[in-house]
C-alpha cells in the first residue's frame, strides 16, 4: 500500500507558483498556516486549553468550574494520596529525573519492582516498561517488523500503533473495524511472510471490545503474531482489572504481546509491554525507543506501583465504574440520545459533523460540563462525537445532570435545519 503523507496532500499547482513555469520552493511554514486556515474553514481546529485546578471529577478552565467527562482516570487514581505519597518519598530518594536511558544506568529499584508487578498482574513472564505508550507501539512495532515482514491492524486502532508499522517499513494492511474475516483475506494474501495482527483491546474513540477470542483462533490457524494495546481495559475490564485479555480468558500463549499503558486507568504516566522472556530480551536489544530515551522518573515508577497495587484490590472502583457506565446508558434510552455499542468506561455520542459536535460540547460546557468534540482525523469523516468518559469519581448525581444537559443539547442540534443527527438510528 501507499502510505499516506500524516498532514493533508497539497495540490502541485499551489506549489508551482512563479512565471514562465519556474518552480519554487514552498515554504514550510507557509505551508503550514494554509493548512491552519483550511482546518478552522472545516471546523477542525484543535485547541489548547490549560487547566487550572482539578478536584476530583471537576475541573476549572478559564476560570470555570465543570465537571469533567473528559479524563481518562477511570479509577480515580491519580490524585490518591498513597500515589502522592509514594511518589514523594520516591523523590526524596532519587530525587526528580533518572537522568541517564535504562541501559545507561537510568533502570532503578524502582523500575524493576514496577515491571514485576506488572507482570505477576497481567500473569506474563516479563515485562518492560516505555515512558509512553506511543512509543512502546513504535517501539514493539519497528523492533519486529522489517519490509518483508505484513502487519495487519483493524482500521479502528489508534495511532500509535499505525505509525508503528509505517516506522517498520512493513506491508500495512487495515481491515474494516472487528471485521475477522477481513482479516483473514488480508493474511492470507501473504501466506509466506512473518505477520503480526495488532488490535486495540478497548477501542480508545468508541468503548468497544476487539474480537479477541475470534482473532486469537485466526492468528493461530494464519501463524501469526497477535498484539493487543489494552490501554483502556487495563485497570477496568477483567479480573483484578487484568484486563480485556484476562476478560476473555485468554492466555500468554493466546497474545503473546500485550501492551497497556499507566496513564489511563493507574492515573501515572507511561505504558509497558509482557510477554516472554524472549520478547523482552529482544525489545531491549531493538527497540530503539526503549533504548534511545531517559527513562521515567523513578518516582513515577514508584507511584505506579502503588496505582496497581489498588487497581486490583479496591474492586469497589471497577464496580463504581460500572453503575456510572449502566446509569449512563440507561439514562441516554430514556432521553433518545443515540449511544455507540460499549460497555467501557468510554462511552461516545455519535454527532455527525464536526461543526455541530464543536456547537454541542460548547452548550455542555455552557452548563456547566467538559466532553471536548471528537473530530476527524481522530474518527473518520461525518463521524465526529462527543466521547463522554466514566470515572469512579462520578456520582450519580453527576451523570443525571450531564444526561439532561446532553439530551437537550442534542436536541438543539437534531431540531436545526439540516440536522447532522437525523443520520443515526437507533
Ligand atoms: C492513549 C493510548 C496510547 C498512547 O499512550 P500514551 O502513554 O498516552 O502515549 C496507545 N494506545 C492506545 C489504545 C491509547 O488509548
Amino acid at each position: 500500500m501507499i502510505l499516506r503523507p500524516l498532514t493533508p496532500a497539497f495540490s502541485p499547482n499551489e506549489q508551482t507558483i512563479g512565471g514562465e513555469g519556474a518552480q519554487v520552493r514552498p515554504d514550510l511554514l507557509d505551508r503550514l498556516a494554509t493548512v491552519h486556515a483550511e482546518r478552522a474553514r472545516a471546523s477542525l481546529l484543535r485547541r489548547l486549553r490549560a487547566v487550572e485546578e482539578v478536584e476530583g471529577a471537576q475541573v476549572w478552565i478559564g476560570g470555570k468550574r465543570l465537571l469533567n467527562f473528559a479524563s481518562n482516570d477511570y479509577l480515580g487514581l491519580a490524585q490518591h494520596p498513597a500515589l502522592v505519597e509514594a511518589l514523594t518519598i520516591a523523590a526524596a530518594r532519587w530525587g526528580v529525573g533518572a537522568s541517564a536511558a535504562h541501559l545507561l544506568g537510568g533502570h532503578r529499584d524502582e523500575h524493576a519492582a514496577l515491571e514485576e508487578a506488572l507482570a505477576r498482574w497481567t500473569g506474563r513472564e516479563r515485562a518492560l516498561l516505555f515512558s509512553t505508550g506511543y512509543m512502546a507501539n513504535l517501539g514493539v512495532l519497528s523492533a519486529l517488523l522489517g519490509p518483508k515482514d505484513v502487519c495487519v491492524q483493524d482500521k479502528l486502532n489508534h495511532a500509535s500503533l499505525l505509525d508503528g508499522a509505517r516506522l517498520a517499513g512493513c506491508e500495512l494492511q487495515r481491515y474494516p473495524h472487528a471485521d475477522v474475516y477481513a482479516a483473514r483475506r488480508q493474511l492470507e494474501t501473504r501466506p509466506d511472510a512473518a505477520a503480526l495482527l495488532a488490535t486495540d483491546g478497548v477501542f480508545s474513540m468508541d468503548g468497544d471490545l476487539a474480537p479477541l477470542v475470534e482473532l486469537v483462533a485466526l492468528c493461530k490457524t494464519q501463524h501469526a503474531t497477535l498484539m493487543v494495546d489494552d490501554a483502556h481495559g487495563l485497570g477496568v475490564l477483567g479480573p483484578e482489572g487484568a484486563g480485556s485479555v484476562a476478560e476473555a480468558g485468554l492466555s500468554h500463549d493466546d497474545v503473546p504481546i500485550l501492551m497497556a499503558t499507566l496513564g489511563k486507568a493507574l492515573g501515572v504516566a507511561g505504558a509497558f509491554v509482557v510477554g516472554s522472556a524472549t520478547l523482552i530480551d529482544g525489545l531491549v536489544q531493538g527497540a530503539r525507543t526503549f533504548i534511545y530515551t531517559t527513562s521515567m522518573p523513578p518516582a513515577l515508577a514508584a507511584a505506579t506501583c502503588a496505582a496497581v497495587d489498588i487497581a486490583r484490590f479496591e474492586p469497589w472502583r471497577r464496580d463504581a465504574l460500572m453503575c456510572a457506565v449502566r446509569h449512563f446508558r440507561v439514562g441516554a434510552a430514556e432521553r433518545g440520545i443515540a449511544l455507540l455499542d460499549s460497555r467501557t468506561a468510554i462511552q461516545p455520542v455519535l454527532i455527525g459533523e464536526s461543526a455541530a459536535a464543536l456547537q454541542t460540547s460548547a452548550a455542555l460546557e455552557e452548563a456547566g460540563f467538559f466532553v471536548p468534540a471528537i473530530r476527524p482525523p481522530t474518527v473518520p469523516a461525518g463521524q465526529a462525537r462527543l466521547r463522554v468518559a466514566l470515572s469512579a469519581l462520578h456520582r450519580e448525581s453527576d451523570v443525571e445532570r450531564l444526561l439532561d444537559a446532553l439530551g437537550a443539547a442534542v436536541r438543539a442540534i437534531s431540531s436545526a435545519p439540516h440536522s447532522p443527527y437525523e443520520h443515526i438510528s437507533e
